[in-house]
């Protein structure tokens, strides 16, 4: 077998070759594909002094296929690559670049250079590694990973079926994955669903709506009898809902510039059509009457979680619920009494610079979500029977990936009939590891004992725990891991534990870095770091600046902005006892019954489909 190629840069070319344009009659092109993007510098009629769109980044592209002409004559064989480019308003619009490989006599040698192109182009996205000697042939491409995709078609203003057929099938059929689209139709169908699945037959889990549907289906996975493997099955967001605060964290992970709504959604979609995943911290949270959920975003208490609630009837708004039920509550500003004890984790000083004032989105107040032009579709591989796809299935013509037989051409710089698709970049080799998966988080560096922080940010380090004993208490539950740090709720807490008790205006727990799209409660926090990070407003806040502690919080900036009430410590396990009789509890968005609760993280536990992780964005 050829050696991998050395070490890539950026910059290193990989492929260079000479290809005409569709139709046939427009210019010629000298292309070049590095590991990040396809350059494109137009040779004939004129050549180009400066290139003009001549850089397409592999960030942008879904996928890409080869294509035959109609006509018996035509020797030349086409490259189609579906790119995702941001318009002068920023919003992303599909765009098909076709390329006329045409320097060979016989059409055999050209549809071989083309198809030398496209499987180049899915190594890359698939992050698959390229042979060093040139041999480039679609036989490296391991069979399309299968995803089983939920939608939730209440979920946020009701758009997430219409969005999924628009754009969310159209750019995976593009990128050559293999899916099963289901929808859901009553809450906690998600849940059951994920229950009887066979596993070895999924790749990935994603969820089309807000964060409430991935809630259903992690907790679906641990709550099957072989929860220990179910869980590791990676699960994927794309947002559709109003609630979208992981998919924010994706894209910001995914190096794109803040959004929300439909810019979100196909960033998040782009990010799918490349590989990449990170374990997932997931937090153990035991309620009163001993019932155990497990989150991935939040445990919120107060402010947050009165907000959340009382705007499910703005529903219709979207995203903009919260910015409405924020200034309604505002308006009605409670403090509630309550006790907070945490086991405090450990700080690294190495890193303590927070990733301070993030670029803002566009808020999704002002943002018209017209939904785009429906391309039209390739293929939309449905290979399983599961499918209760309401939809006529005619609408989705079969077609394995790998197929020989020409499929109908989607839609070709206009669309015209004369050319047909001939191959469109998977093979039918097994499944290759994701050469992507990270290696398992490496030691913690020098640690400092964690303090409680006001107004200002210290970094903790993903410092581990002691593994549970094996009869450790807290054992609550036969299915998913033992909360070995917690005693039952209401016994008294073990040594190293920080309490305090005040009035708070709110209590948040959170383990990614987003409670919302564009809101970035922990800016440093990371999907593994091992860390729930804890929030607090003490009372005594003015309602001036709370509200600036909101608007600062669009920017990850709340830290600086000098608030007193406002406290922060990062844990591995918390206890939250509500002394005021009334409030609303939430875990993810949803409520869940009053009273005291309390929680362990378990590092790692799940797998999150990410896309590759971006160039960090420099602070303005
Ligand atoms: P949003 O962010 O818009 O609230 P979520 O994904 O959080 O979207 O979903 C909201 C709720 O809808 C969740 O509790 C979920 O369990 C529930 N749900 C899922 N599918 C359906 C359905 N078909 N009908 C009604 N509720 C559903
Ligand atoms: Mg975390």
């Amino acid at each position: 077998m050829a050696p991998p190629l050395p070490p890539l840069t950026a910059s290193t070319p990989l492929l260079h070759g000479e290809f005409g344009s569709y139709p046939a009659r427009g210019p010629r092109f000298a292309l070049t594909l590095t590991p990040q993007a396809l350059h494109i510098q137009r040779l004939r009629p004129k050549p180009e002094a400066r290139p003009r769109g001549g850089l397409v980044p592999l960030a942008e592209v879904s996928g890409c296929c080869t294509l035959r002409s109609c006509s018996p004559s035509d020797s030349a064989a086409y490259l189609s690559i579906y790119t995702y480019p941001r318009g002068r308003r920023g919003g992303r619009r599909r765009a098909t670049r076709t390329f006329r490989a045409d320097r060979a006599a016989t059409y055999e040698e050209n549809r071989a250079e083309a198809q030398r192109w496209a499987t180049a182009l899915m190594c890359l996205l698939r992050g698959l590694p390229l042979p060093g000697d040139g041999e480039i042939t679609p036989e490296l491409l391991p069979r399309a990973p299968r995803l089983l995709l939920l939608v939730n078609p209440f979920g946020g203003r009701g758009l997430a079926w219409q969005w999924c057929q628009n754009h969310v099938v159209p750019m995976i059929s593009e990128a050559g994955l293999s899916f099963n689209l289901i929808q859901t139709e009553r809450q906690n169908h998600a849940r059951e669903l994920v229950q009887g699945i066979s596993l070895s037959e999924w790749d990935g889990i994603i969820t089309i709506s807000g964060d409430g549907l991935l809630y259903e289906v992690l907790n679906g996975l641990l709550e099957r009898p072989d929860w220990e493997e179910a869980v590791k099955m990676p699960v994927g967001i794309l947002p559709c809902g109003s609630g979208n605060a992981l998919a924010g964290a994706v894209n910001l992970h995914g190096g794109f510039e803040p959004a929300v709504g439909l810019d979100l959604l196909l960033n998040c979609s782009l990010l799918l059509c490349h590989s990449g995943r990170r374990p997932l911290d997931l937090l153990s949270v035991t309620l009163a009457s001993g019932t155990r959920c497990f989150s991935f975003l939040s445990v919120a208490w107060g402010f947050v979680s009165d907000v959340d609630i009382q705007s499910e009837r703005f529903r219709a708004l979207g995203s903009a619920r919260f910015t409405l039920g924020t200034v309604l509550r505002l308006a009605t500003l409670h403090t509630y009494r309550g006790r907070l004890s945490y086991l405090p984790a450990t700080l690294e000083p190495a890193s303590a610079t927070p990733t301070h004032g993030l670029p803002r989105a566009k808020s999704e107040l002002t943002l018209a979500l017209a939904p785009g032009p429906v391309p039209p579709l390739a293929h939309s591989p449905l290979h399983r029977s599961v499918s209760d796809l309401p939809l006529p299935l005619s609408q989705y013509p079969l077609g394995s990936p790998g197929s020989p037989e020409p499929l109908p051409n989607p839609s070709l710089n206009g669309g015209g009939p004369e050319v047909v698709r001939d191959w469109a970049g998977a093979g039918d080799a097994p499944l290759s590891p994701d050469p992507l998966l990270p290696s398992p988080p490496g030691s913690p560096g020098e640690a400092l004992p964690s303090s409680i922080t006001e107004g200002s940010l210290k970094i903790p380090t993903s410092s581990g725990v002691p593994p549970p004993p094996a009869d450790a208490p807290g054992a609550n539950s036969t299915c998913g891991p033992s909360d070995h740090l917690l005693p039952p709720l209401g016994a008294p807490l073990p040594p190293g534990w920080v309490t305090l008790e005040e009035d708070f205006v709110l209590i948040l727990a959170i383990s990614p870095s987003h409670l919302g799209a564009d809101l970035v409660a922990a800016p440093h926090a990371r999907f593994d770091d091992g860390l729930v990070h804890l929030c607090w407003v003490r009372g005594g806040i003015s309602r001036a600046m709370l509200l600036r502690l909101f608007l600062a919080m669009e920017h990850g900036s709340h830290f600086n902005v000098g608030c007193p009430q406002l406290g922060y410590a990062v844990a591995h396990a918390f206890r939250l006892e509500p002394l005021t009789p009334r409030g609303v509890l939430t875990v993810d968005g949803e409520q869940v019954e009053y009273g005291p609760v309390q929680a362990q993280l378990h590092p790692g536990l799940g797998t999150l489909l990410t896309g590759p992780p971006g160039c960090p964005r420099r602070k303005p």
